[in-house]
């Protein structure tokens, strides 16, 4: 670090200004950067939240072996075992692309199923796609064997990638449809996984762009109003959308449209999307006719 003194509270409205702060203040390590943003602004100190991300990330892990222990079923009966067919299929040796690959989906399947299903999740950003982090993330990292202590300090990034959308856009459905958030919980993830992979701000920032730009102008239109279908399955897209992407960027690819500017995009759309697409039931899925056989027994 520089003897530049860091201020008693860090302000960032954007990456941009992130990236500013940390050559200002020399910091290499873009969770260094978001720790150290965390505890002025909080006023807590680094070493208290290492730990309470540690704990985030055990509850993580936890909701990952609960949704595989038992066939989740939703009371709609709209869930159904995902997360437990897909145990099988690996079981059974029949994956189509491989292993790793059956094992993300099967995760990110049993942590959102289990949101469903009311079990205990991490919201990361928010529960209905609680299974992208977790999923991508955790899978990934123990399958390349990354220090538990580096995976906690992803965290930090994907928290602060978050702060990032958060503040120039939302992470809402209600408010800018399921862009903000599988979208959201799919650019968080993205950085999480290329920071396990030791890349520079540069790369990181180009994953995080691509995996929100697969996603924009998805709309949040959940069927009888619950976050069951399509929202367990969007998080499976966006989570291997995430790993898609981080590999884009680990291969050299980078984004020709700036992380803030596809923030701003997102936000654009958002403002732009009906109400009948932000989470009120009242478009897309939510009112086809199979949709709402369902609405008609629940109301029942
Ligand atoms: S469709 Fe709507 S309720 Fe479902 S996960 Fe997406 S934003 Fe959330």
């Amino acid at each position: 670090m520089t003897n530049i003194p860091i201020p008693n509270r860090i302000r960032i409205q954007n990456l941009h200004d992130v990236r500013m702060q940390m050559k200002k203040f020399d910091i290499q390590d873009l969770a260094e950067f978001f720790l150290l943003y965390e505890s002025k602004n909080q006023e807590i100190e680094p070493a208290v939240l290492l730990s309470k991300m540690d704990y985030h990330l055990q509850v993580m892990q936890e909701s990952i072996i609960k949704g595989l222990q038992k066939p989740n079923v939703t009371s709609s009966g709209l869930i159904n075992g995902g997360a437990d067919h897909m145990k099988q299929l690996l079981q059974h040796n029949q994956s189509l692309v491989g292993p790793l690959f059956s094992k993300v989906i099967m995760n990110t399947l049993a942590v959102s199923e289990l949101n469903a299903c009311m079990g205990r999740i991490v919201a990361s950003p928010t529960a209905g796609s609680a299974g992208v982090l977790p999923g991508a993330l955790l899978t990934i990292t123990q399958h390349k064997q990354i220090p538990r202590e580096k995976v906690v300090r992803s965290l930090f990034v994907a928290g602060g990638m978050g702060e990032m959308i958060s503040l120039n856009a939302s992470l809402s459905g209600a408010s800018h449809g399921c862009q903000a958030e599988n979208g959201s919980a799919s650019a968080i993830t993205a950085a999480a996984l290329l920071y396990c992979m030791d890349q520079d701000f540069d790369c990181i920032e180009s994953g995080s762009a691509f995996a929100l730009k697969n996603l924009l102008g998805l709309v949040c239109d959940p069927v009888a109003g619950l976050v069951e279908v399509p929202c367990v399955k969007r998080n499976v897209i966006a989570s291997v959308n995430a790993i898609a992407c981080a590999e884009m960027a680990l291969s050299g690819i980078r984004t020709v449209i700036p992380f803030d500017e596809v923030v701003k995009a997102m936000d654009l759309i958002g403002k732009d999307m009906p109400s009948s697409l932000r989470e009120t039931s009242l478009g897309g899925l939510a009112v086809c006719p199979a949709a709402k056989m369902v609405s008609n027994q629940k109301r029942s």
